[in-house]
């Protein structure tokens, strides 16, 4: 299955913000971002300007990607599915992101970063109804338990992630079975979901 492989902290960069993609590193100093809150290479200082209409709306586009982790063909897909979809079409798209099963297993803080929860479910740590999933851009649906495998509970990295991190389980979620248990209680909607994405611009950039 595809997926970004090059340097991650450059994708923040390349957006001027923190995008938190690298887990506890981000809460750190070691951030690149601390150091040098400008984009990447060697020009990168002279890219702080303003931009064009245009760029904004690529901005924004590409924000929602890398912070979903969704190539390009992928997220231009799940556009044309939100934009088929009854509704506003960017609320649309950010819940088909929201309900991609990385995406929640990132939010019950089983997992650092979206990239680590990736990790958990391709190595079929992660079940949905009872039933072991690998397909990180699996959707669960309104009624789902999302669970970790029995074996998987006892596991360092998660022990330590569900104890370190200071997590807020959004409404929309619902913990159980002392957090290794999670039931989809409600669709998201747009006041649960905290990223920092003006979805209408890239309705607006789909849109030209
Ligand atoms: Fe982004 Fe985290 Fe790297 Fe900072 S440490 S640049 S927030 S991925």
């Amino acid at each position: 299955m595809a997926r970004y492989t090059g340097p991650v902290c450059r994708l923040c960069r390349r957006e001027k913000m923190k995008l938190f993609l690298k887990g506890s590193k981000c809460d750190t100093m070691k951030c690149p971002i601390e150091r040098r809150p400008y984009p990447p290479g060697e020009h990168g200082r002279d890219r702080m300007r303003q931009g064009s209409e245009y760029l904004g709306q690529l901005r924004e586009k590409q924000k929602a990607r890398r912070i979903y982790g969704v190539l390009e063909k992928q997220f231009a897909n799940l556009y044309k599915e939100a934009n088929r979809t009854p509704g506003i079409t960017g609320e649309n798209l950010l819940r088909m992101l929201e309900l991609r099963l990385d995406n929640v297993t990132f939010r019950t803080g089983w997992s650092a970063s979206r990239n680590q929860s990736r990790q958990f479910v391709r190595h079929g740590h992660v079940l949905v109804n009872g039933k072991k999933v690998t397909i990180p851009s699996y959707r669960v649906k309104k009624g789902d338990v999302i669970s970790l495998k029995e074996k998987s509970r006892s596991m360092i990295v998660i022990r330590h992630n569900m104890d370190t991190l200071d997590r807020t389980m959004p409404g929309w979620l619902e913990s159980g079975a002392e957090g290794f248990e999670i039931t989809v209680r409600d669709l998201p909607q747009r006041e649960h979901i905290d990223v920092p994405v003006r979805e209408q611009l890239i309705v607006e950039l789909y849109s030209k």
